[in-house]
């Protein structure tokens, strides 16, 4: 039988995915083969019992809205979920009152629904596995390039997500000596977030303006426009992630990588020292390391959240 291209990947009801960020918190309601039928979106509260009851808002406004029951809801949230519980275990401080929210009690008192919570970064790589840039790859690791720097395991097919915290690649040390948001020193975090291309631009002596607010896309913008310091900030972030993905490649081998975050729209000036990375220093296994280019851009973590809920 073939109900359309992806009808073989999972079957049965739609199941709802939510992304819970920083700044924004967004619902969807996803059909099995990965299309978003309905979405909402609203600003991020302050305090967890304040962001769950937005979060449950939200999916009932998509379930609403696309008019077709749920059957279960995936919660892909920012900080280390405990995989047993549900329980928001760390985030950053951004977050005030997150740690110690239970997501899979709070959502399921909510919505009446069944409940799978994850990081979000986690959902991030479970939607470009099963419907996105690694669909079909046996085992991958996931970076997301953000404020932050997010990483997550795809393993012979399954999400590992260890205690909670597994492939958090962004405070791995090796990386310099420059203070990390974690309070530690030399994460990759600090050469390869958004927030620390901004940072490194201004520092090292930046241009025009870096004085009130450049942040990454400006120095993106800069770097396009040939700004050179721009350009090799930039560039000094693909280097460190090339470095990151040959950890992760000689700890685990897997064949391919997926890049996704906002910092990866910058991908033309990162990728080439990425790959520089990657050529001077072959796996011995002699396995070829992909790094690929996330596709389902802000749709990733609600429809691998919606996925995660299958
Ligand atoms: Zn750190």
């Amino acid at each position: 039988m073939s109900g359309g291209p992806t009808a073989d990947v999972m079957s049965g009801d739609p199941t709802a995915g939510v992304d819970i960020g920083g700044t924004k918190i967004r619902a969807a309601v996803v059909a099995p083969g990965g299309a978003v039928l309905a979405s909402a979106t609203a600003p991020t509260p302050a305090g967890g019992e304040a962001m769950l009851d937005v979060a449950a808002d939200l999916v009932a406004r998509a379930v609403a809205s696309a008019g077709v029951p749920v059957a279960a809801v995936g919660v892909g949230a920012a900080g280390v979920v405990d995989p047993g519980t549900g329980e928001v275990l760390a985030a950053s401080d951004s977050f005030t009152g997150w740690v110690g929210t239970n997501l899979r009690d709070g959502f399921g008192s909510r919505t009446g629904l069944r409940v799978v919570a994850a990081n979000d970064v986690d959902s991030f790589l479970v939607g470009e596995a099963t419907w996105g840039a690694v669909r079909g790859v046996r085992s991958a690791a996931g970076i997301a390039l953000g404020t932050g720097v997010g990483g997550a395991l795809w393993l012979d097919g399954a999400l590992y997500r260890g205690a909670g915290a597994a492939g958090e690649i962004g405070h791995m040390p090796g990386f310099g000596d420059a203070r990390c948001t974690c309070g530690q020193r030399g994460h990759l975090e600090t050469l390869a977030s958004g927030r620390s291309v901004a940072r490194r631009y201004a520092e090292l002596g930046g241009g025009p303006g870096v004085e009130t607010d450049v942040g990454a896309s400006e120095v993106e913008a800069r770097a396009l426009a040939g700004d050179e310091l721009a350009v090799r900030v930039l560039a000094d972030a693909g280097h460190a992630v090339g470095s990151a993905v040959l950890m992760v490649a000689a700890l685990l081998d897997v064949g391919h990588v997926v890049v996704g975050g906002g910092l990866a729209r910058a991908w033309d000036l990162l990728e080439p020292a990425l790959l520089a990375r990657l050529r001077a220093e072959p796996p011995v296994s002699g396995h070829l390391i992909e790094v690929r280019r996330a596709v389902l851009g802000g749709n990733a973590t609600v429809v691998g959240a919606a996925a995660l809920a299958r």
